[in-house]
């Protein structure tokens, strides 16, 4: 595999493989699929880990954090539909990936991340690649992000105890969230809608592990308990 990455230094051909996969796994919207070819994951991944990059896994970014499964990832795009002149926030920037995807299918993505050098390793890959419609803050994404709400799509890349209600307010009229919701172990796909001013939640997928959302509305990061806001 190390052998292959220098011969193939864009890595199409794996990209594709995974493209593939991703197929295999039922995601059969092509414009999401599409998407897995323009963003090079590599990019994204610690040296570490990088040579499995383009398996359909969850692979760790460092701080005991991880990047999320691609056919996960393209399961939220796929039940979301950001249009182009939409925007989204997402919680849990993570090694920047995601957010790299959401680039190419929304007007302007904000991103939250607890973790600082995360966040400043996925300004720096994200630059790289020339994405300029991306802002990112470092703080606590359980409360949001007030300044530039309502978005029309939320996106929570990291497990909650429920669905905060701070997100749920900065939710525009006929956005979508998707949030895991459940334990520290194993969590259920929530959506909600709001449609004429109405808040809707339906499970969207019946099971996910994701790494913890840690915060004020999130879990508690000592302490192993939801956090002070529930
Ligand atoms: N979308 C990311 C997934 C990263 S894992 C990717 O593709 O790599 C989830 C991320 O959520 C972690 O980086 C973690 O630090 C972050 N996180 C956890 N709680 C958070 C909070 N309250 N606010 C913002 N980010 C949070």
């Amino acid at each position: 595999m190390e052998h292959k990455i220098v011969e193939d230094p864009t890595l199409l051909g794996y990209r594709r493989r995974l493209i593939r996969e991703l197929s295999d796994r039922g995601i059969d919207d092509l414009n999401v699929l599409e998407l897995f070819d323009k963003v090079p994951r590599h990019k994204f991944i610690p040296e570490g880990s990088r040579a499995r990059s383009y398996e359909d896994s969850p692979l760790p970014i460092g701080y005991a954090q991880t990047a999320s499964q691609p056919s996960l990832q393209a399961l939220y795009i796929s039940i979301l539909q950001p249009e182009v002149n939409e925007t989204i926030l997402e919680i849990g920037t993570g090694c920047g990936f995601m957010t790299a995807l959401l680039s190419h299918t929304a007007e302007r993505v904000y991103s939250v991340e607890r973790i600082r050098e995360l966040s400043r390793r996925a300004r720096k890959e994200l630059d790289d690649l020339g994405i300029n419609n991306v802002a990112l803050m470092v703080g606590d994404g359980t409360i949001g992000w007030k300044k530039y709400a309502p978005y029309d799509v939320i996106i929570v890349s990291a497990a909650s105890p429920d669905v905060p209600s701070a997100l749920v307010n900065q939710l525009a009229e006929n956005g979508r969230m998707l949030i895991p919701v459940g334990d520290r172990v194993r969590q259920e796909l929530i959506l909600v809608t709001k449609i004429n001013g109405e808040i809707s939640k339906e499970t969207a997928h019946p099971a996910c592990t994701f790494v913890p959302l840690i915060g004020e509305f999130g879990w508690n990061h000592t302490s192993g308990s939801p956090g002070e806001g529930n």
